[in-house]
């Protein structure tokens, strides 16, 4: 007997299948299954589908101050059943967050910030003394299947005077440590964007990727994509959008779109304020952005799935297969307007709405 079956569903290509789940694991997937479970759920016509969406750029531990939210609040309740936290924490304070994350319905992960404390204050690089390689190895050690990987913000505000130092560090302690995923947030220089990229290699997420400051990848006085951008993109690095309260400009996407670049991965960068007031809400309006960008809805869905899961080696997730974890998102499209506004300001409309029904944790269901 399984532990619930998912029936009448479809995923966006409107192929019908049932879904079948076993101790939180999907067991089969199949057009028709005759076996019993304890419990059942039916689709309505309307319903679509997916892998359990990853949020790959959040910040959730509850106990910062400066940016910090609640996994639930921007998980389950919000249709994702998977966060990464991208860097709030350091090797000092990581166990808590751990601990903490622990009761938590929504899945939790994170990548390590290479300053010891995390972002406890704006300026977590400024001081190199707090990058401890010692010490990032003992929390890789202690929490191995916690932390997927590590990060470094490479920012004016971030790093003070040490320019592209930092990432230097972070980049042998990724060499060190069986070249774990790094996350490099990007910003204001210095360090100059060129700096950066030339440091980065395949498989590294250029978070913050479609940031409309001087310092990212358009030139503002060409109206095109720098040529470093492009080099960067062509080598592998992973674009990652990290929208944040200040790093999503709908005229930089499109036009990279225009030349061909898209995100490889979907995120928010969200916390309370940004989730609060916008201009973030949560995973879904970044995903409607990307929609009214251009992206098609099957492509978006990939980056909030199979790609992050990827990126990261979350193994048994992003993919609805058997084996794989049960984390399934249920959502509608909804043909309705809605005004989506990015982090200068400005706004366009949408005429098609994303929303999560229900979310699937592990073969529990929770209604959003
Ligand atoms: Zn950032
Ligand atoms: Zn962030």
């Amino acid at each position: 007997m399984l532990d619930l079956i998912i029936r009448n569903a479809k995923e966006l290509n409107q192929e019908p299948v049932e879904i079948g789940i076993l101790d939180g694991k999907i067991q089969q997937i199949s057009s028709k299954i005759s076996e019993e479970a304890k419990e059942e759920v039916t689709l309505s016509d309307t319903q679509y589908l997916s892998a359990g969406w990853i949020d790959d750029h959040v910040h959730c531990y509850e106990k910062m101050n400066l940016y910090y939210d609640y996994p639930d609040k921007i998980g389950v309740s919000k249709g994702v059943t998977t966060v990464i936290d991208a860097g709030t924490t350091g090797a000092e304070n990581i166990g808590d967050f751990y601990h903490i994350t622990r009761d938590k319905k929504t899945n939790v992960f994170a990548l390590l910030n290479i300053s010891k404390w995390g972002i406890v204050e704006q300026d977590e690089l400024a001081d190199l003394t707090k990058i401890k390689e010692e010490k990032v190895a003992q929390a890789l050690r202690d929490y191995p299947d916690f932390i997927v990987g590590i990060k470094a913000r490479m920012s004016k505000s971030v790093v003070g005077e040490n320019g592209i130092t930092p990432l230097e560090l972070a980049k042998k302690i990724q060499s060190d440590n069986e070249h774990l995923p790094l996350m490099v947030h990007i910003g204001s220089a210095p360090p100059e964007l060129s700096e950066v990229l030339a440091k980065m290699e395949a498989g590294d997420v250029l978070t913050h990727c479609f940031n409309g400051k001087e310092n990212g990848i358009l030139d503002h006085e060409t109206d095109k994509i720098k040529e470093v951008a492009w080099d960067a993109y062509r080598k592998g690095v992973v674009f990652d959008i990290g929208h944040g309260t200040d790093s999503f400009n709908f005229h930089v996407a499109e036009t990279a779109l225009k030349e061909g670049m898209k995100a490889r991965s979907i995120s928010t960068d969200i916390y309370v304020r940004n989730r609060n007031n916008g201009p973030v809400f949560d995973l879904a309006t970044t995903m409607e952005k990307l929609h009214v960008v251009g992206y098609s809805w099957e492509e978006i869905l990939t980056k909030v799935t199979a790609t992050p899961a990827e990126n990261f080696h979350l193994t048994t997730k992003g993919q609805l297969q058997p084996g794989f974890d049960a984390d399934i998102t249920i959502f509608e499209l909804v043909d309705e307007d809605k005004e989506l506004t990015d982090s200068n300001g400005f706004t366009r409309v949408t005429h098609q709405q994303i929303k999560p029904i229900k979310t699937i944790i592990g073969g529990v269901i929770y209604d959003n």
